[in-house]
């Protein structure tokens, strides 16, 4: 079967200045890598759409969708940046990205229930998983995890999905889009005390949340994902696994203290295909989130696609 790999040269165009960690060579160290390793041939190449208005408003308020679509659009044109937080940097080629991770999460999303591919990457940016409802934040701006999900459930009428959130940093903005929505199971580890903080204390009773403290390992880490996650994925039986595909967790990156290697990443992720397999018709839609040392970020995201593509 086949694992669709969903980009857009749009996505590099975000560009959030000079030392900024979340930056557009990012996607460049992916690419060189899995061209380098031959896994490109392995993938399905695919360009990302631009995201409609009417799927981010199923994750996002309405009127939060209008005000940073036309505060992007008025950067995109006179070319003035402008900083939402502290480290989320609105530029001229903000506004194309966001629309196209968004665009990659749906069109994924669309592709995997369609049967065109059996499983699917996006190598966006910016990263989706600390937006909320309303709010941008964390080098987030829309939620494309979330995003994707809904459509998955609103428009496309599937009854439960889970999401899986293996980033350093907690996934605040997806808790608080799908806290209490009852058709998602979002299972998720993250190290705690970091930003944004929050998780401890799950906001709904649809939320498996795993805080750890700085400096576990693998080891560890695999034995808190077995004992928490499985058995409520399990029985949750979602028909579609999403993934917030986020590498900063990795020893090497500097965002985080966190001791994963690249072979954590390839068992993390044989055990969501495993219930993807069993439970969804192997239907998974993964998005890159975060991960900022560009060799482990590459060879981690290699390591991720080497199982997905497996037969
Ligand atoms: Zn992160």
């Amino acid at each position: 079967m086949t694992t669709a790999f969903y980009s857009h040269p749009d996505c590099r165009g975000h560009d959030m200045g000079e030392g900024h960690p979340e930056c557009p060579e990012r996607l460049d160290a992916i690419d060189d890598h899995l061209l380098a390793t031959g896994l490109t041939t392995a993938l399905s190449l695919r360009e990302a759409p631009m995201a409609k208005v009417d799927d981010l408003d199923l994750a996002h308020e309405s009127r939060y969708v209008t005000e940073l679509g036309d505060a992007l659009q008025r950067i995109a044109a006179d070319g003035r940046p402008r900083a939402l937080d502290a480290d989320t940097i609105a530029a001229a080629g903000t506004w194309a990205a966001v629309m196209r991770a968004a665009g990659a999460a749906v069109a994924a999303t669309d592709a995997v229930i369609d049967g065109t591919c059996e499983n699917a990457f996006c190598a966006v940016r910016p990263p989706g998983h600390h937006a909320t409802r309303a709010q941008a934040m964390g080098f987030c701006f829309f939620n494309n995890v979330a995003v994707a999900a809904r459509h998955a459930l609103d428009v496309r009428g599937l009854k439960r999905v889970a999401i899986i959130d293996f980033d350093v940093h907690h996934g605040n903005g997806t808790e608080d889009i799908v806290a209490n929505d009852d058709r998602v199971l979002m299972v998720s580890i993250f190290q705690h005390p970091l930003y944004p903080y929050s998780g401890a204390v799950p906001l709904g009773t649809n939320m498996v949340n795993v805080p750890v403290p700085p400096y576990t390992r693998g080891p560890q880490i695999r034995a808190l994902i077995e004992e928490n996650w499985l058995a409520p994925l399990d029985e949750f039986a979602p028909e579609m696994i999403f993934i917030s595909a986020g590498f900063d967790a990795h020893r090497d990156d500097e965002l985080g203290q966190l001791g994963l290697v690249e072979a954590d990443y390839t068992w993390i992720t044989e055990k969501i295909k495993a219930v993807a397999v069993k439970h969804s018709g192997g239907r998974i839609v993964s998005c890159l989130e975060g991960g900022y040392n560009l060799g482990a970020l590459a060879r981690s995201v290699a390591a991720h696609l080497r199982v997905l593509t497996a037969a």
